[in-house]
């Protein structure tokens, strides 16, 4: 008969959930994870652009966006990306670092998610795939450290297999993990599951919405936008909030690239972004200097030749198209100072307003979730119910791009797994 009582139950085969599976049953607890995909760790296969940014070198509390700035800081001291950079290696993943600190598989990310299953086997977990979760309750008749928690299930069909047998299971268990992740990507298993729990159980969530994720345009700007697609340069794209010296990338839908998914974490609905095309150049006193100098010129061929920046041919003509086509064959000479100066600081600082952004369709993450302040950040506690927990991506903690989201999911499991052993 299959067993039906755990001391831990995980809802969540994903990056926290075995995660913190492992490291709870490498400490003797009797664990069972659930998950209703048909295959454990779907998103860490993708990662990555399928290499795995699995952590960075550099990890600090300011890579990490929350309504609470101080409940990262805990988990991520306690657990640095060292300790999971030991673990590839013991598993012999070869990796290489990419700038800013990123770390990934050389091979492919399938190379992680193996490591975490041979962990998880060899701590004896036992994870039910194709599972639905239809409820889960707390009887804490015995007092607050005696309760016992109650999960009905389903088997679930997939694409896969139908299920002929549809009687459901109910698993107990002194303590339930919640790590179902975020909302991005729903053909890939992502559900509010999370969110529901957590609100049974009386939390707050923060408002959530995807993140890490391109920018949509409409209108004339879409238009120019679309039309370079495939460019890429380097650009300073800020908000009043952050800043990044990262690449820019024009697509066919709107912007992407490294710059506009680290903005887009900073980002609300209806807000405007500045990009800044000539990060290397004062362009406004470059135009106005050469005035001066070479009054003959044409403001393309100054862009052209004399900026550090060099920016491709198509761009800058769809630029003047854009900017400045009523004096595109007009010589310096005879544009007025203000007018130069103004041009200058629209390409220092070219102001646009997202109509959106490609939503969780394509999101790497959901910015927001559930409220830090009810949870521990010792130990990933529900403050409203003993025994609950919560980690990884269903909290409102939303890290850079870089490898610092696996961090997070890594350093809260880990948090989650001691307090788990702890209390056994
Ligand atoms: C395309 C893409 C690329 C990414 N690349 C990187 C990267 O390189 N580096 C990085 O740091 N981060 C990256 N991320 C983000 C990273 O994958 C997540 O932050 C991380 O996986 C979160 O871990 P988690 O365990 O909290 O959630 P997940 O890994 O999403 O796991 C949640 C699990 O819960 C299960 N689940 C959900 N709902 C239910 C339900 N109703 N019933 C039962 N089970 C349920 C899901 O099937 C899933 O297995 C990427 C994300 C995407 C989408």
């Amino acid at each position: 008969m299959t067993p039906t009582s755990y001391d831990v139950i995980i809802i969540g085969a994903g990056a926290s959930g075995l995660y913190c599976a492992l490291h709870a049953g490498q400490r003797g607890l009797r664990v069972l994870v659930l998950d209703h995909a048909n295959k454990a760790g779907k998103k860490i296969l993708m990662s990555g652009g399928g290499r795995c940014n699995f952590t960075n070198y550099f990890v600090a509390p300011e890579h990490f966006i929350s309504a609470n700035s101080h409940f990262c800081k805990s988990a991520l001291s306690r657990y640095p990306s060292w300790e999971f950079i030991a673990m590839v290696e013991r598993h012999k993943i070869a990796y290489h670092e990419r700038e800013h600190g990123q770390l990934f598989c050389d091979d492919s990310a399938q190379d992680i998610l193996t490591m975490l299953l041979n962990e998880c086997q060899g701590a004896g977990i036992e994870i039910r795939l194709n599972t639905q979760i239809d409820s889960l309750s707390a009887d804490n008749a015995d007092g607050a450290d005696g309760t016992h928690f109650a999960i009905r299930t389903t088997p679930k069909a997939n694409k896969k297999s139908t299920v002929t047998d549809k009687t459901g299971t109910t698993y107990h268990s002194r303590a339930v993990v919640v790590a179902t992740g975020g909302l991005s990507i729903p053909t890939m298993g992502a559900s509010g599951l999370g969110y529901q729990l957590a609100e049974q159980f009386g939390h707050q969530i923060e408002p959530c919405s995807a993140s890490l994720v391109p920018f949509t345009f409409t209108d004339q700007i879409g238009e120019l936008i679309r039309s370079l697609s495939g460019v890429s340069i380097p650009v300073v794209a800020s908000n009043e909030r952050a800043s990044f010296r990262l690449p820019l990338l024009f697509t066919h839908r709107g912007l992407s690239g490294p710059s506009m998914l680290q903005l887009s974490n900073y980002w609300h609905t209806g807000e405007t972004i500045t990009i800044n095309l000539f990060p290397m150049t004062d362009v406004s006193e470059l135009l106005l200097t050469h005035k001066q100098q070479h009054p003959k010129q044409l403001v393309r061929t100054v862009l052209a030749e004399y900026t550090e920046d060099k920016l491709p041919k198509k761009l800058l003509s769809a630029l003047q198209t854009h900017l400045w086509h009523d004096y595109r064959d007009t010589e310096l000479a005879n544009i007025k100072d203000e007018q130069l100066r103004l041009l200058g600081e629209t390409l220092n600082g070219w102001t646009l307003k997202p109509s959106g952004t490609e939503g969780y369709r394509t999101a790497e993450v959901t910015r927001g979730g559930v409220n830090t302040d009810e949870v521990s950040s010792k130990t990933m506690e529900s403050k409203q119910q003993k025994g609950l927990y919560f980690i990884g991506e269903v909290l409102d903690v939303t890290g850079w791009l870089g490898g610092y989201n696996f961090q997070w999911a890594w350093a809260s499991s880990y948090a989650c797994a001691q307090a788990l052993a702890a209390k056994k």
